[in-house]
């Protein structure tokens, strides 16, 4: 039965840089428990950052390929660069998705790490530009379906439609 990759903070870890979680309640993730589909897994934890932490965001909208690329950084608002901590857990998230055979993954949205259609815009304002974060552009990259926690029944529709 194939595996879904889904961020810590939606099944509840407390594990965001505030040291809470985003837990969603929703059908389809608790039948994927109950089959025994879900990886559970926070990139930013992985890449050795603790928790809490302070905020980080990529500069100057300057998108994950950048950083990814070290054409960009990933920074704390007092400048701080955690890039090396958030390409870490990145290259954790797909080494782990490959371990399990995970070719879906389930994203916590606008996370510089986990967001796929936004990310926040390195101004700290809660302004965003169009993304994805650097752990969903290298699960992209590797071929993983990547999903946010607002289109779970999409996510459940391409994981019906790899199974025999
Ligand atoms: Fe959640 Fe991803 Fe941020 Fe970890 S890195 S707290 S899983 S959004």
């Amino acid at each position: 039965m194939d595996k879904v990759l889904v961020s810590a903070c939606l099944m509840g870890r407390r594990v965001r840089y505030d040291g809470g979680a985003k837990t969603v309640d929703d059908d389809i993730l608790a039948r994927w428990r109950a089959e025994r589909r879900l990886v559970v897994f926070c990139p930013e934890v992985a890449g050795g950052l603790p928790v809490p932490r302070p905020p980080a965001e990529i500069e100057a909208a300057a998108g994950a390929r950048a950083v990814l690329d070290g054409r960009a950084a990933i920074r704390t608002p007092a400048g701080d660069d955690v890039t090396a901590s958030f390409v870490a857990g990145a290259r954790a998230a797909v080494a782990t998705a490959r371990a399990h055979g995970a070719r879906v993954a389930v994203l916590k949205e606008s996370s510089p790490s986990c967001g796929l259609h936004r990310v926040y815009d390195g101004g700290f304002s809660g302004g965003t530009v169009e993304g994805p974060g650097v752990t969903a552009r290298l699960l992209l990259d590797a071929g993983v379906a990547v999903f946010t926690e607002a289109e779970l029944a999409a996510a459940d529709a391409h994981l019906r439609g790899l199974e025999p």
